[in-house]
């Protein structure tokens, strides 16, 4: 512990905030000592009936707590520091005129007193003390050796045993003493700046570097948008087509399994995309939460819903036990909360083999705040569980265990990439919330994650489910350049609602031209194409007074997920936007929410 350290901690922390640069602490370290010396000194002077100099001490320290006054109420450390200089410096040459002049040990203050100018201001001021100490001496001695002392002090003790040997002598040792003074502050100053320089070329060196660095992450990012962009697009076509391939009747046994199995493949070829571009923008610190009121109920049951045909066909229990205590609405961005929980369960789902994988999840409100409470989700598994000592690495990022004993090994691209936990903690902590883990080896884990959130008012108008399959004689306008991306689509589309009709556009110019002319109920953007932009072709639209459909709902297909561009295309105006590759699911439920109006027929879906 550095005592120096502690006590610089403590003046700053009893300073107003104003008072609390460095010199400011000094001067009150400097003023305290001098004010305990001098009243420590005075009470001594005192008690050896040395009343002269008690009083003058006495005085002194009155002067050092006037110079404290000056500092504190406006004069700051300059006008204090002068003050408090001339008070020690007074009191110094009136004890030495009257204990031996220039041979008085009370000397030795004197090359002390320029130490807080060295701390407090400049080295000028320091210099100028020392130059006023070194005068101050001369003056002394030439009054001292002229006789002149006794008759200014009217101490004839000023004069007695004192030779012009020993006082040339006294002030000469002085005079080199405060010269060395000098010159040492010269030399640490030097250094100083020498280091100063050291450091100021180092600091270019590094701004330097950081900038490369910058613009070679900056590259970094494009280069992912690009790459991600230009394997969603070919993956977006896999996953459709292999998805309508799913949901033909027509298909053998075998054939169905082998469609499953691609599906599966495609599938965690598209998680490994999304994850690692999400741990791009994490590392970035780019990770935008998106918060939004959300029916708890139903958003926890769909999450968990999700990975349901994987635990029945893994044939393990999977309940979900949702508490009563749980708000119905509540402000959350349930993308990313969803994710949380597909990350958690889809681990215990791939590690256990049999029993059970259950997701429960309650509400503690807050004492103070009603409205204001934690959520807390534990996702138990009965699985192959994880060592004690591999409990806080299993979050760091490319970390996994080996199945056989559960020791770390390189990552094993078939069961996962590593990223996933390292993800969700981010993301966990990005709410503010905590996750943590506890797990018995060969009986399984329990990981719990505690996220704030706040109870949210009833949104004013939802659709139920009822009222959204009016939307199946949806008016569409599927518009992108890419022909098979147009043709999953609008087949995807088509087969859950037959009575759909959808217009096609290839470019964003055929897409404005078709929107002026038609009123559709909902189009489905790319946003990337080669001539107009999808964003463009959007902002157009919302910006022109003169257009007939200008409120045209519009939400956005994208292969660019980044939470930027999302949030981007929302500002736009866009209702949605989509990620490609694209669940059916997930674009059904889109139109159905998006496409219906009041006014539409009731479908035959
Ligand atoms: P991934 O699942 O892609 O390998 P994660 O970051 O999600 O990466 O998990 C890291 C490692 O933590 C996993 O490889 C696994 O060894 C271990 N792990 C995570 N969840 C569980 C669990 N529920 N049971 C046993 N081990 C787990």
């Amino acid at each position: 512990m550095n005592i120096n350290r502690q006590i610089h901690i403590f003046i700053k922390r009893r300073l107003p905030l104003h008072l609390r640069r460095t010199r400011n602490i000094f001067f009150v370290s400097f003023t305290t000592c001098a004010l305990v010396g001098l009243l420590a000194i005075s009470a001594w002077l005192y008690w050896m009936d040395n009343t002269r100099n008690a009083n003058s001490a006495l005085l002194a320290a009155a002067m050092v707590v006037v110079s404290m006054g000056v500092w504190r109420f406006g004069g700051g450390v300059r006008w204090g520091g002068l003050l408090y200089q001339i008070t020690l410096m007074s009191v110094v040459l009136y004890n030495a005129a009257i204990t031996g002049g220039v041979t008085s040990p009370v000397m030795t203050w004197l090359a002390i007193i320029p130490l807080l100018p060295l701390f407090t201001a400049s080295r000028a001021w320091a210099l100028g003390s020392m130059g006023a100490s070194l005068i101050s001496v001369t003056v002394l001695y030439y009054v001292q050796s002229h006789g002149m002392l006794a008759s200014i002090t009217g101490d004839h003790a000023a004069l007695v045993d004192t030779s012009w040997k020993s006082m040339s002598f006294a002030a000469g040792m002085f005079s080199l003493m405060l010269l060395a003074q000098i010159v040492l502050v010269q030399t640490y100053d030097t250094a100083n700046e020498q280091h100063l320089r050291r450091l100021r070329r180092s600091n270019k060196r590094l701004e330097a570097l950081s900038t490369n660095l910058t613009r070679a992450n900056a590259h970094k990012d494009q280069f992912l948008a690009m790459v991600s962009h230009e394997m969603r697009t070919p993956l977006n076509a896999v996953m459709g087509y292999l998805g309508l391939l799913a949901t033909d009747t027509q298909l053998g046994a075998a054939t169905t399994q082998y469609v499953q199995g691609a599906r599966n493949s495609a599938a965690h070829l598209v998680t490994v995309i999304n994850d690692l571009l999400d741990f791009s923008q994490i590392q970035q610190g780019k990770l935008v939460l998106s918060p939004q009121t959300v029916h708890l109920h139903d958003m926890l049951t769909r999450t968990h819903q999700t990975l349901a045909p994987r635990a029945s066909d893994q044939g393990l229990a999977y309940p979900l036990l949702l508490d009563d205590s749980l708000p119905t609405w509540a402000n959350l961005d349930p993308h990313r909360m969803a994710q949380i929980i597909i990350n958690l369960l889809g681990n215990a789902l791939k590690f256990t083999a049999q029993g059970h994988v259950c997701l429960s999840v309650r509400f503690e409100r807050d004492a103070t705040q009603p409205k204001q409470g934690h959520l807390r989700l534990s996702v138990e598994d009965t699985g192959e569980g994880i060592a004690a000592d591999a409990l806080d690495a299993i979050f760091q990022p490319f970390v996994q265990l080996k199945a056989s004993n559960n020791h770390l090994k390189a990552g094993n691209a078939l069961n996962g990439n590593g990223l996933g936990l390292a993800i969700t903690r981010s993301l966990v902590q990005s709410h503010k919330g905590t996750i943590g883990v506890t797990s018995t080896l060969g009986m399984g884990s329990t990981f719990t994650v505690t996220l704030p959130i706040e109870e949210a008012p009833a949104p004013a108008k939802r659709h139920t489910t009822q009222d959204l399959t009016h939307a199946a004689a949806a008016n569409l306008l599927i518009v992108d350049d890419h022909l098979t991306n147009r043709l999953v689509a609008s087949a995807t589309i088509k087969r859950s609602l037959p009575n759909a009709t959808i217009d096609q556009a290839e470019n964003g110019t055929e897409a404005l031209e078709k929107m002026r002319h038609h009123r559709y109920d909902l189009v489905l953007m790319d946003l990337i194409m080669p001539d107009i932009s999808g964003a463009e072709v959007v902002r157009r639209i919302r910006n022109d007074p003169d257009h007939p459909y200008r409120d045209v709902a519009v939400i956005a297909l994208t292969a660019n997920v980044a939470e930027e561009a999302v949030n981007e295309c929302l500002a736009l105006g866009f209702l949605d936007v989509l990620p490609k590759p694209f669940e059916r699911e997930v674009l059904i439920h889109a139109v159905l929410t998006h496409a219906f109006k009041e006014e539409a027929a009731p479908s035959t879906l």
